[in-house]
This record gives C-alpha cells, structure tokens and sequence, in this order.
C-alpha cells in the first residue's frame, strides 16, 4: 500500500515495514491495513437559544475479533484521517496484547472546555444516539472507552443512553468502558494506562540485552524522565515511576510551557497546580519556562500528550536514549527512521499505552459475567493462607512478624487488576523482545511489535477465507 504524509499515512508505512518483512501477500496486507467502515455524522443540538450542528466519526478498522473496542476523543482539530489512524492502532494494539476485540476509535469536533457539563452531557446522549442507531455502539459490536477531552461521566452518559434505547438488554451496561465503579466501572481503569507504561519500563529494564542497546545503566532507579503532558496518562506514570521506582521526573512539558527541577519534581504538587491552574506555569517546585524541555537531556522521554510531537524538525534535537510513546503516534514515521539511526530505542505506542485497553477488557467481562473479581475465591484464600500460616509456625516454632497480614490477605479487585495488567505487559514485551533479538531484518520493537500483531490477524483473516 502506498501512502504520503500525515498520521495516518504514517501509520501505513509502519504497517508496510513489518509486512515487507512477513512477504504477507500484497492483497491481504492491504486487507489488514485499511479501515472497514467510518460512520460521518452531524447532528444538530438545541443549545443556549440556537441550533448547533456537531461533526462527529466513529471509525472501526477491524471487527475480528468482536466487538471493535477503542476510545472517543473529544478535540476542536479532529477530523477523520486521525480517527481512521487511532482505530488502526486499536487492531493492532489489541491484536499485539492477544485481546479478543477489533480495532476501533470515535471523535466529536468540540472543544469541551467551552461548554458546560449539562451541555456536554445533551451533546454527548444525541452523539451516543447516533453511535447506537448505526450499530457503531453496542456491547457485542462497539465499546467505546474514555480518551483525551472525555472521562468517567462521558462514559455514564453514554451507557444511560444506550440503556435507554435497549432497556431489555442485560448486558447494556457493557457498550463501554472507563466508567465509574458505582456505575459498573472496574477498580484501576483511571490509572491503567500510565500504570502499563510503568509495568512496560519496569520490564525494558529486567531485559538486560535491550537495556544494553541504550547505554542506560541497567536499573530504572535513579534514571532521569521527561514527560510531555500530565493529563490522565502522564500524570499516572510520572506518579508512579517516580513514587515507586525512584526514578527522576526533571522535567514537564505542558502546553503553556515547562517546568524543570533537575533533583526531581513532586508530580502530586504539579498535578494539584494543574487542577488549580489549569497549567505549569507559576509552579514553584521547579524552574518554569515557555519553552519545550522535550529536547532536554534525560534517560528516557516520555511523550504524552498528542500525536506527531517528536517529527522530522526536531527529532535531531532530542537527546533522550530511550523514548516511551504514552500517547499514540508522538513520533511521525520520518521522525521514527531518524532516531533510529541515531540509536535511540523506542518503545511503541500499541504496546507502552496497552495498559487503558488492557483493564477495560476486564471491565467489559465483568460487566457481561455481572459479578466483580475476586468476590468467590477471597474470603476461601484468606482462610487458606491463614491455615498455611499457622501450620508453618507450628512446624517451625516462630511467628510470623507483624506486618504480615497483608501476604495472608486474599486478592481484591486492584490487586486481581493490576496483576492481569502485569501479566498482559511482561508477555507481550517478552514476545516484541525476543523477536526483535532474533533476526537482524528487525531493525527495532516497533516492527517487531507490529509484525506479532500483523500475524495475528492475518492468522483470523485466513481462517475465515479471506487471502492466505
Ligand atoms: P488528557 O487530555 O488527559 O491529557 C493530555 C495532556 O497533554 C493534557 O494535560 C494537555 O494539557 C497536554 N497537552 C496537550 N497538548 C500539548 C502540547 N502541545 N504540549 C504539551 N502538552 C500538551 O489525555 P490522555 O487521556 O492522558 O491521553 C494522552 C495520550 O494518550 C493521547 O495520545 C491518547 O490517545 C493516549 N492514550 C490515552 C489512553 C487513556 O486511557 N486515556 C489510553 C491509550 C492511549
């Protein structure tokens, strides 16, 4: 397949390196990459006295597996080319991470910030409507989750409107994800993306041989980060890299500038000033400035906030050894080819911001089975624990210390939750990784990833008698 410039053009060719390498027969290939179907839709809604009309799409790529799953994005500067590239980047995303879902992704033309929450929530139930009416929202066909410009109460607003239109369905509940918990939602889906981004650094760096490729000393702690955007995904992974893993968050990028503070920010005072403030400016945990730190020397750049912000003008300046794309397409194709050459491993966005769709399939099978995790084997596994306990004491003659009550708990829904995260992100990375060191055809994780994803879905194509 041929393609020019843009995101999504760049989405193709990252798509058509690995399908160069996996000789995948040209009319599959093309099969595979582009997108099945894109719902356009404009509706108008009665607001502050006038009619006004919104633009809206919900592109689904692949419905192989079933339902498509991707988020909603609500954003003044989308258009459909962008939304066609994020619903391919859910097929492959999902494929890579062996989920059972399509590739899907949704956009409304707004700016959110200039209306208010009721307002919001009317554009959102007639945006939900038209969704459902064309079957791009449904819980066997369509789950939408959040994305950037959309949350918790977008998601309920949406679930109540589909729940309405199908008040016979039990299983309505499920035509999205990223809800809240009283509302069906699952126990860290608001963290589960930076949280993936966590469990993907933590893993690169328990991979000595691709550690190796960076130069970086082979811990995480003490390592330096620069983040570009503290919104949901940002903020979860600055937080928990610098609380947990001790790693150095020396710089922010924001849109109205940077904050810099080479001993380490404090990530929870910045994030309050955010939420104060709306941005980083005035912080005084750091050196604040207009500019851009993302070419700032550190370990490892974290970038996101949007798509394209590493492009062919500035990768040359970046100095990070080891890039983790956050966001979805930060680094253009051009930009991509560039920092290779110059050595600089990159971790992929299918796979370092799989975390948010991870936790939202288990979101989706707890709301089908209708019964939280854990709530069976809990108090039985505790009782367990605690009989094993006391046979051991009274084998050995000591105690166990104070303290440690918690190995004798039985899992709640945020450990079951973070530990099928863990297990998701550490056996994927080993599959990209040990793909990426088999053959010198590979030139880096991104195709390796994209190559394990490719074949997973030519693999359903076949089987169903399309090509191969
Ligand atoms: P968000 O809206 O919560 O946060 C985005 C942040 O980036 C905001 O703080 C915003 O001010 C900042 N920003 C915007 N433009 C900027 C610029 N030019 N320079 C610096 N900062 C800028 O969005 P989010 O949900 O955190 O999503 C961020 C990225 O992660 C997107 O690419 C999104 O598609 C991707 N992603 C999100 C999820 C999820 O679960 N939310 C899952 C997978 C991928």
């Amino acid at each position: 397949m041929t393609a020019s410039h843009g995101f999504l053009a760049d989405v193709t060719n990252m798509f058509n390196d690995a399908a160069k390498i996996m000789s995948l027969e040209e009319g599959l290939a093309e099969k595979i990459s582009v997108c099945n179907t894109t719902l356009t839709t404009r509706f108008g809604v009665r607001l502050r006295g006038k009619m006004h009309t919104f633009e809206g799409w919900r592109s689904v790529h692949s419905n192989h597996p079933s339902p498509a799953k991707g988020g909603i994005r609500y954003a003044p500067y989308a258009n459909l080319e962008e939304v066609e590239a994020l619903a391919a980047l859910m097929s492959y995303k999902c494929a890579l991470m062996d989920l059972p879902f399509g590739g899907s992704k949704g956009a409304l033309k707004i700016d959110p910030s200039e209306w208010a929450p009721h307002e919001l929530e009317r554009i959102t139930r007639r945006f939900a409507r038209e969704l459902a009416r064309h079957d791009f929202l449904s819980p066997s066909q369509n789950v939408p989750a959040p994305d950037v410009g959309t949350n918790e109460k977008t998601m309920i607003w949406i679930a109540d409107e589909y729940r309405q239109m199908k008040s016979s369905d039990i299983n309505a509940n499920a035509c999205v994800t990223g809800k809240p918990i009283a509302m069906g939602g699952i126990e860290g889906r608001i963290e589960a993306t930076g949280r993936g981004v966590q469990y993907a650094i933590q893993v690169f760096f328990q991979t000595p041989e691709d550690i190796a490729k960076t130069g970086l000393p082979d811990r995480l702690e003490g390592r330096t980060v620069v983040i570009q955007g503290l919104g949901n995904v940002g903020y979860h992974a600055a937080k928990f890299l610098s609380e947990e893993d001790g790693c150095k968050i020396i710089a922010v990028v924001e849109r109205d500038g940077s904050v810099r503070n080479p001993d380490g920010i404090d990530i929870e005072a910045l994030h309050a000033h955010m939420v104060e403030t709306g941005g980083v400016s005035g912080f005084a945990g750091g050196e604040y400035d207009s500019g851009s730190a993302l070419s700032d020397a550190c370990d490892i750049l974290i970038p996101a906030a949007l798509e394209s912000a590493i492009h062919d003008g500035n990768a040359h300046e970046i100095k990070a050894k080891m890039i983790v794309e956050a966001a979805n397409g930060p680094i253009t194709y051009a930009a991509n080819t560039l920092l290779r050459e110059r050595g600089v491993v990159i971790v992929p966005d299918l796979y370092a911001n799989a975390g948010g769709v991870t936790v939202s399939y288990f979101e989706w099978v707890k709301n089908l089975t209708h019964i939280p995790f854990g709530l069976m084997e809990r108090r039985r596994d505790e009782q367990g624990n605690r009989m094993l306990a006391r046979q051991i004491e009274s084998m050995t003659g000591h105690q166990f210390p104070e303290g440690a009550e918690t190995f004798l708990d039985g899992a709640r829904e945020i450990d079951l939750v973070r530990s099928g995260l863990d297990d998701k992100m550490r056996s994927a990375y080993g599959e990209m990784s040990r793909l990426w060191n088999s053959s010198d055809d590979i030139p880096d994780l991104r195709t390796a990833a994209y190559i394990i994803a490719v074949r997973r879905l030519a693999d359903i194509y076949k089987a169903l008698g399309i090509g191969g």
